[in-house]
């Protein structure tokens, strides 16, 4: 069986530890989001890359869920003692390699999916891990920075890089829109379209359904290649009880107009995209609004609280693509 799922960090790459263990046989590949990607300190980093390289290679920090296990932190202070940041954004040594050998690669000529490959060789995730374009595709965030001065005023509008909303500002102030700058002169990495077109199922894991999902889907030629492959494409929510599991993904789902309700999220995508959607049975009244907009729905549990759990939850949205095939 051969299996596409488009994913952002955490949550795509907590979802495809569940899913190796639940189809060990699979073929899966992986459009990873590149939307996330900075450049700092002079590297390419692309955050939802690596957290699905490490996740599945082993080299994750467990309890945070991004970077590396077994980090030390002194190459940040040392850049830190010569006044040179983001202090905010948090690399740590072992990381740091990874971003130096990505950035040599790029600039000896290499493309992103040419170095992910790569870097994939060592780390030996069990997956085919595709940048959803060779790109430079970058999320930025319309925000209205409040005035601290004595003479407040308006407060000023500006755009700034999706990582400075999410992790500087802690997504603190409302995300007016969100804009995947270049998506629109992007093109699909090599292997994307091709994979899409080979699969038997495509999923959405619990992925940011706007800064991670919708960014890949903002990739000219991938949504029309996901909805005109003919085979079953089912997700899962990461809205549980009205609100995202981990993260501040309401924030970004109010900026496209969306709520943040596993339904609300389904009936984004829509049914000319979807065809199966799984809802947390805390959630399970929302079912009948999702069958209503023309997309198989059932309620199961949908925490990811260890690699059971998940695996489980892989099983079922599965299960869930059969049954469309068979309707
Ligand atoms: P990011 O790039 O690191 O933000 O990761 P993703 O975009 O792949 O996933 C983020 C989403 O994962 C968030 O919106 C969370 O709500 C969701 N998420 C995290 N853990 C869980 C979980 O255990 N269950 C479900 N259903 N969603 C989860
Ligand atoms: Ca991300």
């Amino acid at each position: 069986m051969r299996i596409v799922v488009l994913a952002g960090g955490i949550g795509g790459a907590r979802f495809l530890r569940g899913l190796k263990r639940a189809a060990p046989d699979a073929d899966i590949t992986v459009i990873g989001n590149t939307g996330d990607d900075i450049h700092l300190f002079g590297l390419k980093v692309c955050p939802d890359l690596d957290t699905v390289m490490y996740t599945l290679g082993g080299g994750i920090n467990e309890e945070q869920g991004w970077g590396r296990t077994d980090e030390t932190f002194h190459l940040k202070e040392e850049l830190a003692a010569y006044g040179v940041g983001p202090e905010w954004f948090g690399l740590g040594d072992r990381d740091f390699a990874t971003h130096i050998v990505r950035t040599q690669m790029i600039t000896a000529g290499f493309p992103l999916s040419a170095v992910t490959e790569a870097l994939c060789d060592r780390w030996k995730p069990g997956v085919r891990l595709i940048p959803m374009t060779d790109d430079r595709v970058e999320t930025h965030v319309a925000v209205t920075l409040p005035d601290s001065g004595a003479d407040a005023g308006p407060g000023e509008r500006k755009a700034v890089h999706f990582q400075e909303y999410w992790v500087r500002l802690r997504a603190s102030v409302p995300a007016e829109a969100v804009v995947p700058v270049g998506a629109e002169q992007a093109k699909p990495a090599p292997g994307v379209l091709e994979a899409i077109a080979e699969a038997d199922v495509i999923l959405f894991p619990p992925s940011n359904p706007v800064v991670s999902i919708g960014t890949i889907l903002a990739v000219p030629g991938i949504r029309e290649a996901i909805a005109d492959a003919g085979v079953p494409v089912v997700g899962l929510s990461p809205i549980v009880g009205d609100a995202p599991v981990r993260g501040m993904a309401d924030k970004v789902l109010a900026a496209v107009g969306v709520e943040s309700t596993a339904a609300a999220v389904a009936e984004h995508y829509g049914s000319g995209l979807l065809d199966g959607w799984l809802v947390d049975t805390v959630d399970a009244d929302s079912v009948t609004r999702v069958k209503a907009a023309g997309i198989l729905c059932r309620a199961v549990p949908l925490m990811m609280t260890d690699l059971d759990a998940t695996a489980q939850m892989a099983r079922e949205a599965l299960t869930l693509a059969e049954e469309v095939r068979e309707a």
